[in-house]
């Protein structure tokens, strides 16, 4: 096993993971960052991002993170590849394991895990992803311009994305699993009001098909009261029952809300283990933005900054 000393570590090299390494890079802290299993973050399964300030254009997804990263390795980050399989948070140093070929062992850590989105878990819904099956509508809806699409969720984000998709596509069938929204009244009222998107309450998705073509051509809904199944055609089904945040490897070290994020001192990134900080989505169910990241990025970067000059003399 390898093993890399730092004086900060960084898990995640999404805009929290990338804003905290350049930070920590212009503190001369040689900062270490381990990429995580998709190296980028989400903004790289977006196409175009058009409200990250500065660039009044839009600038594709992938393009932003590239830059990211550039400016980040400009002042001396250094990167490990893989994901962390193991934490150990109970004494300092820290120490990660990385695949189970590289050991990092670290004075401060930075978590910028971030967070994923959920899925129903049907077979036919893993077969379509990609296909016609998404769980960003910003990113996909594009592909399917004038076509029925279908979205599923009953929150803020389900009634976002139907919204936005209304103005791209034929028509919206939103299917919820319950009789009553769970979004803000605001933005219920929106999806209510608008002709294009027809709301099918108390149902469920049995299946999606049809992955022998390889493509979405419908929606299995079944009503939850009744048990009754109809199909609903449409091109692609986007998946909106909100997301899931990477905290699975700090369970017992470090303290978590009763949804999975990270908790952190409120008006800081400090967690409840001194010398460990959290930024970007791994700790923000509210906002959830590339720029709101960046920000607790940054934060995370100078509070780990101002807890090791206080705790180890830097
Ligand atoms: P939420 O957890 O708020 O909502 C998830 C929705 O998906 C619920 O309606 C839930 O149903 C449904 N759901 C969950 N699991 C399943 C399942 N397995 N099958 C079918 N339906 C399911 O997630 P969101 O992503 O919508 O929102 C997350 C947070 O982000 C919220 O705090 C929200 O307010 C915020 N947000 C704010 C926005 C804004 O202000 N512009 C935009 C987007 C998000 P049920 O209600 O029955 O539990």
């Amino acid at each position: 096993m390898q093993t890399h000393h730092a004086k900060i570590a960084i898990l995640g090299s999404g805009p929290a993971g990338y804003t905290a390494a350049l930070y920590a890079a212009r503190a001369n802290l040689e900062p270490l960052v381990v990429s995580g299993h998709q190296p980028g973050g989400q903004l790289t399964i977006t196409t175009e991002v058009e409200n990250y300030p500065g660039f009044p254009k839009g600038v594709l997804g992938p393009e932003l993170m590239e830059l990211f990263k550039e400016q980040a390795e400009r002042f001396g980050t250094r990167y490990v590849h893989g994901t962390v399989t193991r934490v150990e948070l109970g004494k300092r140093p820290f120490r990660l394991v990385v695949d189970e070929h590289d050991e990092v062992i670290c004075e401060a850590l930075i978590v910028a895990t971030g967070a994923t989105a959920k899925l129903l878990g049907l077979p036919s819904e893993q077969e379509l992803m990609g296909y016609g099956v998404s769980a960003c509508a910003t990113c996909d809806g594009f592909f399917f311009k004038n076509k029925e699409v279908a979205v599923v969720g009953g929150g803020d984000t389900a009634m976002e994305e139907a919204t936005y998709l209304s103005g791209l596509c034929k028509s919206v069938t939103l299917v919820h699993r319950r009789d009553e929204f769970r979004a803000s009244r605001t933005m219920v009222k929106r999806v209510v009001d608008n002709p294009k998107i027809k709301i099918l309450y108390n149902s469920v998705i049995d299946e999606v098909k049809d992955p022998a073509e390889d493509r979405v051509t419908g929606v299995v809904v079944k009503d939850v009261k009744t048990g009754d199944k109809h199909t609903v055609p449409c091109a692609a089904m986007f998946v909106a029952i909100g997301h899931t945040p990477m905290t699975e490897l700090f369970v017992g070290q470090l303290d978590l809300h009763p949804n999975g994020y990270l908790k952190t001192t409120p008006g800081s990134t400090r967690t409840s283990v001194p010398g460990v900080f959290a930024s970007g989505d791994v700790q923000d169910f509210t906002y959830r933005q590339a720029v709101t990241a960046a920000g607790t990025g940054c934060m995370a970067a100078l509070d780990a900054e101002r807890w090791l000059g206080a705790n180890e003399g830097h």
